[in-house]
């Protein structure tokens, strides 16, 4: 499939989204245009690129279904200078996304993290070949614990799951700042959950059921924790 077929299959499924109200500003909508989600997935799945679901990425990991990147896209409200730390950085694709927002001439900077390295050095890749190296900072190490050393952040965004919001993140999110994070049990019972941090307070509020695989780390799952339902 050459670029003008996956261009067209973007502008479909984009269709799809408006009128399912998932993507409602036009900064959103056109970021998603710009960012080819072929270019982030191994290259046997690149025809499947606009399929509305997670794929597997390697590692037992996947990239996030369109929708539900959208989403949080959405409910992140970026603008054009903002600092951004993403935690889990898989294949680029959001963090790629997060950059076509922000990205500015002199400021504006997405930094995001990732446990397992290979899927870190894949996703540097991605992003040098669509062109958003200029703006996203790769690391590998636990970013349960967040990255303070560049904080504080006006917008974090977690795209793998955990049993509760982990206090390094809130401490590093700027005032004002916005966090979206899935929280809730291993796989299963997740809410998207929306915090706001406004002149030294916290509100938090629950958009709804997700799945997301794990978050693994000291602020994260760690392996030998009881899986419970709650
Ligand atoms: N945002 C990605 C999809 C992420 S899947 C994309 O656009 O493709 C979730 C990712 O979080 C996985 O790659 C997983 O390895 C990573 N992850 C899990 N626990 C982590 C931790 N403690 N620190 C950093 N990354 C973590």
């Amino acid at each position: 499939m050459n670029k003008e077929e996956f261009e067209k299959q973007r502008l479909i499924v984009l269709e799809r989204l408006i009128r399912s109200g998932v993507v409602k500003s036009k900064r959103v909508k056109n970021a998603f245009l710009k960012v080819p989600r072929e270019d982030f997935l191994p290259r046997k799945l690149r025809l499947r690129a606009y399929e509305d679901t997670p794929l597997p990425i390697g590692w037992g990991q996947t990239i996030s279904a369109i929708h539900m990147v959208l989403i949080m896209l959405e409910e992140l409200k970026l603008s054009k200078g903002l600092k951004v730390l993403e935690i889990g950085t898989g294949s680029g694709y959001h963090a790629a996304l997060c950059a076509e927002l922000i990205k500015s001439n002199s400021k504006g900077c997405v930094y995001t993290v990732e446990r397992i390295k290979p899927l870190a050095v894949f996703a540097l890749k991605n992003i040098v070949k669509t062109g958003y190296r200029k703006w996203v900072r790769v690391f590998h190490r636990d970013g349960s614990k967040g990255l303070p050393e560049k904080a504080p952040f006006d917008r974090i965004l977690v795209t793998a799951a955990s049993p509760c919001i982990p206090p390094p993140l809130i401490e590093q999110l700027n005032d004002p700042g916005i966090m979206v994070i899935p929280v809730g049990g291993l796989h299963l019972w997740q809410d998207l959950v929306v915090v706001e941090k406004i002149k030294g307070r916290i509100k938090q509020v629950n958009r709804g059921g997700v799945a997301f695989v794990p978050l693994i780390g000291e602020y994260g799952f760690k392996y030998g924790d009881e899986i419970t339902d709650n």
